[in-house]
């Protein structure tokens, strides 16, 4: 998927999750932190790709993206998976609180907004032709539905005809 479907998708994750489970309280400040970390759990996984928005907003960001690719033998693969998504659990669990400041913004509701937004990108991608190494490091990639003639071509009319717009009607 592309990365302003994947933005799309967090969103529409998030708005459902929130109708769902509404927070207790919600400040302006943990509001809008929380949509800019969705957004953000939405891209981490492609930054196995150099190419990826978040190196474009660091500073540098397009040689430290392409010195980072290099770690990485090919693009989907231990950012998309479970032991991927249980590092960046626990990592933020860490770092969260030590970045923000609890007093205006709620850690809690960041976090959930960030991973609401990472998952929502793994499951966008399994529906994709090239599927998910959800498992890695063994080496299979999983998608629905399973067949993979069934799957949607990332960047292809489908995507920009069919899932964005559906996405945005969703929304409404
Ligand atoms: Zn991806």
């Amino acid at each position: 998927m592309t990365a302003r479907t994947h933005d799309e998708f967090a969103f529409a994750s998030l708005v459902t999750v929130a109708a769902f489970y509404p927070p207790a309280a919600l400040n302006l400040f943990t509001f809008v932190v929380s949509l800019v970390g969705n957004i953000v759990g939405a891209l981490i996984p492609d930054m196995d790709q150099a190419g990826n928005r978040l190196w474009d907003l660091l500073p540098g960001g397009d040689a430290l993206g392409r010195v980072f690719r290099r770690m990485f033998y090919k693009h989907r693969t231990i950012t998309h998976s479970l032991l991927g998504l249980f590092l960046i659990y626990h990592g933020l669990q860490w770092l969260l609180p030590k970045i923000v400041n609890a007093g205006v913004v709620d850690p809690q509701v960041v976090f959930f907004s960030v991973m609401i937004g990472h998952i929502s990108h793994l499951l966008a991608d399994g529906i994709t032709k090239e599927g998910l190494p959800l498992f890695f490091p063994l080496p299979f990639e999983i998608g629905f539905p399973p067949l993979q003639a069934l799957r949607i071509t990332t960047d292809s009319w489908v995507e920009t005809y069919l899932v964005q717009p559906g996405i945005a009607v969703y929304l409404i």
